[in-house]
């Protein structure tokens, strides 16, 4: 078996790719200076930590 630093790198890449989708983490929009909520849109104050209208949590 040799190694080759082309198909490393690809490999690597693939690698990124396949972690990127499963740790996706959502975050809260931005919209006025406020929070918005990505699932309903609804907006909230800065000290807001989940959504009042439909209950996301960001950390959930
Ligand atoms: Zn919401």
């Amino acid at each position: 078996m040799s190694s080759a630093p082309s198909t490393s790198d690809g490999l690597f890449d693939e690698f990124l790719e396949d972690r990127g989708h499963e740790t996706e983490i959502v975050r809260w929009e931005r919209s006025y200076n406020k929070k918005q909520c990505p699932e309903c849109g609804g907006l909230h104050e800065e000290s807001a930590s989940e959504c009042r209208v439909c209950g996301w949590d960001p950390y959930a």
